[in-house]
Order: structure tokens, then C-alpha cells, then sequence
């Protein structure tokens, strides 16, 4: 104990660290633990250990969950299901109010153990995840209290697998498990190897509140656990991790129908433009990147810097990261704790280690004993250093400058990834304008890693797809009322026929793609007998390409607004109104004017399709705006010619999206016919694209194309062949079965939901208040 003298001398802090006693008579109780299935634990199996990463003690013993455990988790999970969907909302929503409760009782228990198991700090468990987990749980009660009223019609999807990853341990459970359990779904959730002790503890506050058994299974495990739940017998995945284990689970999923939520790394842009308020903009870095020593996804790893300012920037930065205080994680006054595990602390240090020899400098950024490492950031990286592309996931951003706005946006969206993107700006013209910009489900202005169970979160491109959080979170645990689904007419295989085989008919108008706005001959010059007896053209890869890269220049269509577009689709239905005897006689009057409401219908939602305003806290502005993927790939069925491809094309040009669309192989005629009323009808070229050809082949290039952002596929067969073909930008694939065309408007929201992409845009009326930083808690 130091004397009051020698405090004066030094004015150090002195150590406050917080009691862990509680905790760790807990864990002493515990010692082995099994897993969690159907209301009970299980005997201790065969495991592993987690440990203390900042000292390296081990906590408790821990067992590796087999196939077999997860399976019996499973059958617990469907045993309970229908159960458990049957109860009222307000039956449900008593069960989540009661965890909520308990766990709000528990705070201070629960802080303490997760910045043991985990290393954070006690302030961040106790002042950020913990009250979020509790958030969370209070705020999707409300969402089951209000199910029969907010979402007719809609029913609970399953048995849901769910897999966490060791940075937000608790929180990340609260994210998966409190929408899912709302929705009157049952789960069974693997949490990650290094972090699953809070998991443990949630299992027994679930017997605590008597929750139904089976509602909630809890499997602990590695990443073999995890894979075995993605193949057991569930009807959902929702996973958050690494964008490669992601893939896998991409792949794993194709073509079994499951529902998957991938919420995966980024390397976020963090923009500071020259008006920004300096000091704020510092203490953003602080809360984005240097919060949880950066092991956040949506950490600001890229910090963007006006040139005119950057000197000041980085002279105010390094003095803030200097009065950092890393210590142990319970230590009331410690700013950085340790990292989660050696191995993540490897990753990091070796990284690091790469930029600087790709030419970067390191300020600050030293390990430090144990799993510690100091918050620092690299200087000169170019977008060819690794550390531009790379999550790091650790304490270290890049820091670049740049000289215009314009420059700021192409840096910010220089990735493969679309998870978050941090703004500083004092005008509201400037801020708005980059976040209408920049490519990520979310935006904070003026701020950083602000969280709220209202506020949807998730990434656009590689960092995935799906939300969580508000209303739109609960869709994605949700099914919507389907329309009876109408067997495809499997196509025939096209053979293809050179000009000269076409016995000289020669290639008329009509049997030309649509590329561009303009007709274009197929790139090997080839046709195809369609089942309709008329000459089509082959489309191949070289023509999928040119049409992407045509619809890539349309992307003005976006700008145009849901007014302009809506004008342009009168105008097409309009057009085609005016030839309705002539393509009726064709294509069947029945389809023409079929095609004509469908026309008017989604113009009709061009404008209306809203996003909303949420509320998360007092004092922000919480926009989740709906915005178009860009470029989509839709392939229709083998039916209905005309009107497939009518249907399938509005929603997703309404919404702001370019299309390339393949048209039922068997008889594409009636789309080209429909391409001739495009083009007299303003629809500026290049917005519809349409190649015709063997579906399964074409869908697959598209599947592939790193520039189709999103892909619909319409069919009874090769939907799993897509899927996988798609892991390699990981869009999102929408897989369906035919439907009686005709009736489509009934659903015409479904196809709506799944031709946009949400955007959550934060903005804090005026500055945040003083000492609070930015992190929203
Ligand atoms: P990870 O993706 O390997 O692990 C996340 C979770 O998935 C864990 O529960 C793990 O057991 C499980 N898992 C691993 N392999 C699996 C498989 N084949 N099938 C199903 N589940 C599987 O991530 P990690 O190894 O813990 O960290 C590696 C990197 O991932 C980090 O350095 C970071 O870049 C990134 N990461 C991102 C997030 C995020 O929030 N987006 C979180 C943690 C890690
Ligand atoms: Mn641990």
C-alpha cells in the first residue's frame, strides 16, 4: 500500500479492481461443465479449457460438444418448438421480460465473468454488453407481446442453430437467442471455445425463470461443434465470425433450405473530414477501434483523415493513446485489457509485423506481456499493404489522408467488406452526403460503435447479410404467408445450332438478346430451337459479362428516386397496354394484362416502400433506410414467359436495382417482346439486361460474378448449385419455388423485402454528452 505522500509524488491511480469472489466461488462450484440440453445439463464430457487471458489461469473445464450432443440438442430444440410458438405473445414475452429481469439482477455477476473469460475491461462488460444484453432481452419481450399484432401472418420458422464468436460472448447470445425465442422459435446456440462461460451462466438463469425446456439448448464446443450444427436438423443458421468460416457455412447450407444470417469481419472506413471537431473525431478512434483492444467487427480499422487537419489529428491521437491505461481487465480504471486468447494475439502481432514490412510505420502497437497488446496504428499504408484489406482485429487501425470528399468515399469503399462506416463532420450536408455514400449496413455520424436492440445491424458485400435487431431483425426469424407454390416445367436441354444450321433463316430482330438497351447478337453467334419452335439466342459466360457490365453503367437508376422510377414503370405499363392485342395474341391476353397490373402494382411501391425511424436512445436520430443491392441476377422459371419475368423484374428495378435476367428457356420470345417496350419507354438502357440460354448454366455465372450483388432464383432444381457457386462475394441467393404467376401481387412485399438491403444511418442530435464518449450505452 502506498502512503498519501507517495501518491502525491507519483498521482498514479491506484488499483480498484473490482471483486470477483462471487464469480469464482461459482466456478469452483462448477469446475466441469456439460452442456445445457432440453432444461438440464449434461455430465462433463471429454473438452478443453478456458483460461484468464490476461494472466493465463485456467477458469473451468469445458466439454467439446459431439455430433451426438448436438443432435440431442436439436431433437430437445424441435421437441419444444411447436409448443412454445403456440403460446401467447404475451406468454413468450413474460419469459424474456423474466430474463431480462434477472440478468439486470445479475449485471455486476455477469460483468465480472466476462472480463475474466474474455479479458475486456470491467468498465466496458459492465457499462456496454451486459446493459446491452439486457436491452435486448426488454426489447424483444415487446416484439413477442406484439407478434399477432405487428406481424400478421407470420409464423416462427423452426429450430434455429446459432454461433457465436468470443468478442461480445453474452451480447452476441442476447442478439441470436432474445429475436429468435420472441418469434416462437427454439434454439440451440454454440458459443465460442475461448468465451463460453457467460453462455453457461445464461443456461442456468433460463432454469431460474422456469423457461420451457428445449426453448434454449447451449452446446459448447469448437469449431467442429459448430459444424455439426450447421449440418444437424435445423431450420435456420445464424452465425457471426470470421467471412471464411462463413463461407463454409455458405457452402455447407446450399440447397438444404435452411434460413442463414451471416454477420461477418469488416474493416470499416473511420472518415474524418476537415471540419470535423478534432477531439471528438479522437475520442471515435477511442471507442472504435481501440474499444475491446479492436476485437470488434465493425471496428473503424481504416482511419480516413482530411490532409488539411491530418498533423493536428494525429498530434491530438498519440497524446490520447498515450493516457490509456492497459491493465488488468478488473481493474475499474483500466482502458485496454487483454486479448481474448495467444493465438488472436499472434494474428496480431504477425500482421503487424507485415505491414511495417510492407513498407508501414507503427506508432505505438507493442505487445506487452501476456495476451496484452498496446493501441497503436500504422502510417503509410498503401492499398496494397496487407494491413489495408486485412482484419486485424486487434488495437491497430491503419491511418491514411486524403484531399476531397470524393477521394474519401473511393478510399472508404476500397473493400471487399460493407460492415460500418464512422463519419466526422460538423455539417450535416457533408455527413449525410458520405453516408448516403459510403457501402455499409451501418453509419454512425459523429460517433462510433453505437449499439441498440431497435437499431437492425449487419454488413452489405463480404461482411454478409441478414440483421439484427429491431423489426427488421425479427423478419429474419420470421416466415411471411407463402403462396401456394405450381411445379416448374423442367426445361429441355437447348442444342445449340450455328447461323448456318438455322437453315439459313438467318437471326431476326426478335431473336437477339437485350444488352445494354440495345439488341445484341450472342457472343458465339449461336442459337438454340426453343421448345416453343422459335429460334432464341445462346447466351454464354462472355454475354452474362457484357450484360453486367451494361447494368453497371445503368447504376444512375438508383439516383432517380422512387418517384422517377415509378414514372418510367407507368410508362413501360402503358406501352404495354397500348400493344396488349398484338402480345395477347402472341403471349396470351391473360398474361399481357396480368403484366400490366404487375407493372403498376410495384410502381405503385416504388415510392412507398419506406424505411423507418427508430427509437434507441434519447438523443439520436435513428434512420434504417431501405437500398437497392445494385446489380441483381434473376432467373425466372421455365413458366409463365411473359409474366415470370414481369414479376420477377419489377420489384427489383422498383427498388433501384439494375437486373440481368435469364427467362424461362423453353420460351424466351415473350421476354425480348417485353424488352421492345423498354425500350420505348424511357427505361434507360442497361437497367434490364436479358440473356436467354440454358438457366442452370447462366445462373451459375451469375452465382459466380463478383459484380452481381444479389441473386433470385426461381425453380424446382439447382438452387443448391447456386448457392455454392455464390460463396465467393457471399450475396445473398433467394431460392423459390414457381408460383402461379398470376396471383403474385398478394405477396408483392415478399419480393420487395428481398430486393433491398437495410441501411441504419445514426445521428446524434447535437454533440454527445461530455465524458460519455461515443460508444451508446
Ligand atoms: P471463427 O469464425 O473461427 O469463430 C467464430 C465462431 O464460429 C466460433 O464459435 C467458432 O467455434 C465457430 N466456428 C469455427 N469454425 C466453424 C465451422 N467450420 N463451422 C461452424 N462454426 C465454426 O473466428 P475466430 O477463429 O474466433 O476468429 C478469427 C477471425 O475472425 C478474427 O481474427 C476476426 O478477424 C474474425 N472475427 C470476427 C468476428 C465478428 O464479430 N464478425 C468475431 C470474431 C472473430
Ligand atoms: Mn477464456
Amino acid at each position: 500500500m502506498p502512503t498519501v505522500s507517495e501518491i502525491m509524488d507519483t498521482m498514479d491511480y491506484g488499483p480498484s479492481v473490482e471483486d470477483s469472489s462471487a464469480v469464482r466461488d461459482w466456478l469452483k462450484q462448477h469446475e466441469r461443465f456439460g452442456h445445457f440440453i432440453d432444461g438440464s445439463f449434461t455430465p462433463a464430457g471429454r473438452g478443453f479449457v478456458t483460461s484468464d487471458p490476461a494472466t493465463g489461469e485456467t477458469l473451468a473445464q469445458i466439454s467439446q460438444g459431439t455430433a451426438e450432443d448436438v443432435a440431442a440438442a436439436v431433437k430437445a430444440a424441435r421437441k419444444a418448438q411447436p409448443k412454445w410458438a403456440k403460446l401467447t405473445g404475451y406468454e413468450r414475452a413474460s419469459y424474456l421480460y423474466a430474463i431480462a429481469r434477472v440478468i439486470q439482477k445479475r449485471e455486476r455477476f455477469l460483468s465480472v465473468l466476462e472480463s475474466l473469460d474474455n479479458g475486456k475491461p470491467i468498465r466496458e462488460s459492465r457499462d456496454a454488453d451486459i446493459p446491452l444484453v439486457v436491452r435486448h432481452f426488454y426489447h424483444h419481450a415487446g416484439w413477442a407481446e406484439l407478434m399477432a399484432d405487428e406481424f400478421p401472418d407470420h409464423s416462427a420458422i423452426g429450430v434455429a442453430g446459432q454461433i457465436v464468436p468470443w468478442n461480445f460472448p453474452l451480447l452476441m447470445l442476447a442478439w441470436k437467442i432474445a429475436p429468435a425465442i420472441a418469434a416462437g422459435n427454439t434454439v440451440v446456440l454454440k458459443p465460442a471455445e475461448y468465451t463460453p462461460l457467460t453462455a453457461l451462466a445464461f443456461a442456468e438463469i433460463c432454469q431460474e425463470v422456469g423457461l420451457p425446456r428445449g426453448v434454449v439448448n447451449i452446446v459448447t464446443g469448437d469449431g467442429e461443434t459448430g459444424a455439426a450444427l450447421v449440418e444437424a436438423d435445423v431450420d435456420k443458421i445464424a452465425f457471426t465470425g470470421s467471412t471464411e468460416v462463413g463461407r463454409a457455412i455458405r457452402a455447407a447450407t446450399a440447397g438444404t433450405g435452411k434460413r442463414l444470417t451471416l454477420e461477418l469481419g469488416g474493416k470499416s472506413p473511420f472518415i474524418v473530414m476537415e471540419d470535423a471537431d478534432l477531439d471528438a473525431a479522437v475520442e471515435g478512434v477511442v471507442d472504435s477501434i481501440w474499444f475491446n483492444q479492436g476485437q470488434v467487427c465493425c471496428a473503424g480499422s481504416r482511419i480516413l483523415v482530411a490532409e488539411a487537419v491530418a498533423e493536428r489529428f494525429e498530434t491530438l491521437l498519440t497524446r490520447r493513446m498515450e493516457t490509456l491505461r492497459m491493465g488488468p481487465p478488473l481493474d475499474k480504471s483500466t482502458d485496454v485489457g487483454a486479448i481474448v486468447h495467444p493465438v488472436q494475439k499472434d494474428r496480431i502481432v504477425t500482421l503487424c509485423k507485415q505491414a511495417v514490412a510492407a513498407g508501414a510505420d507503427l506508432v505505438g502497437g507493442a505487445p506487452g506481456e501476456a495476451c496484452y497488446v498496446a493501441p497503436g496504428y500504422l502510417r503509410e499504408v498503401s492499398p496494397a499493404n496487407p494491413a489495408w484489406s486485412e482484419e486485424i482485429f486487434g488495437p491497430i487501425a491503419t491511418l491514411t489522408t486524403f484531399r476531397t470528399a470524393d477521394e474519401a468515399i473511393s478510399l472508404a469503399n476500397n473493400t471487399r467488406y460493407g460492415l460500418a462506416a464512422q463519419i466526422f463532420s460538423e455539417s450535416a450536408t457533408v455527413a449525410t452526403d458520405l453516408a448516403a455514400q459510403v457501402k455499409s449496413g451501418v453509419v454512425w455520424i459523429n460517433g462510433a460503435n453505437m449499439f441498440d436492440a431497435a437499431a437492425p445491424f449487419g454488413g452489405m458485400r463480404e461482411s454478409g447479410f441478414g440483421r439484427e435487431g429491431g423489426r427488421v431483425g425479427m423478419l429474419d426469424y420470421l416466415s411471411g404467408p407463402k403462396p401456394d407454390s405450381v411445379k416448374e416445367k423442367a426445361p429441355k436441354t437447348p442444342k445449340a445450332m450455328t447461323d448456318g444450321a438455322a437453315s439459313g433463316k438467318g437471326i431476326d430482330r426478335t431473336e437477339k438478346l437485350y444488352i445494354g438497351g440495345a439488341q445484341k447478337r450472342p457472343d458465339g453467334g449461336a442459337s438454340y430451337r426453343a421448345a416453343s419452335g422459335d429460334l432464341v439466342p445462346l447466351g454464354n459466360r462472355k454475354d452474362i459479362r457484357n450484360a453486367v457490365e451494361a447494368a453497371k453503367k445503368a447504376s444512375k437508376w438508383a439516383a432517380m428516386g422512387g418517384h422517377g422510377r415509378a414514372q418510367v414503370m407507368y410508362f413501360i405499363a402503358e406501352n404495354l397496354s397500348l400493344r396488349r392485342d398484338e402480345l395477347g395474341a402472341k403471349h396470351g391476353k391473360e398474361a399481357v394484362d396480368a403484366a400490366i397490373r404487375r407493372l403498376f402494382h410495384y410502381a405503385a411501391w416504388a415510392d412507398k416502400f419506406d424505411g423507418m425511424n427508430v427509437q434507441t436512445k434519447p438523443g439520436y436520430l435513428v434512420n434504417v433506410i431501405p437500398q437497392p443491392f445494385g446489380i441483381m441476377g434473376v432467373i425466372c422459371p421455365n413458366d409463365a414467359p411473359l409474366l415470370s419475368l414481369v414479376s420477377l423484374v419489377a420489384p427489383a428495378i422498383a427498388m433501384g436495382n439494375t437486373v440481368v435476367a435469364v427467362p424461362a428457356q423453353d420460351d424466351p420470345v415473350a421476354a425480348f417482346d417485353i424488352a421492345q417496350v423498354f425500350d420505348t419507354s424511357d427505361l434507360p438502357g442497361g437497367v434490364v439486361n436479358i440473356i436467354s440460354g440454358p438457366k442452370d448454366d447462366l445462373a451459375a455465372v451469375l452465382a459466380a460474378h463478383d459484380d452481381v450483388a444479389a441473386l433470385w432464383y426461381c425453380g424446382a432444381k439447382g438452387a443448391e448449385a447456386v448457392e455454392k457457386a455464390s460463396t465467393g462475394n457471399l450475396k445473398p441467393v433467394w431460392s423459390f419455388e414457381n408460383l402461379d404467376w398470376t396471383k403474385q401481387s398478394a405477396h408483392g412485399q415478399r419480393f420487395l423485402d428481398h430486393a433491398v438491403q437495410w441501411k441504419t444511418v445514426w445521428l446524434p442530435y447535437g454533440a454527445l454528452p461530455a465524458g460519455t464518449g461515443s460508444v451508446a450505452y
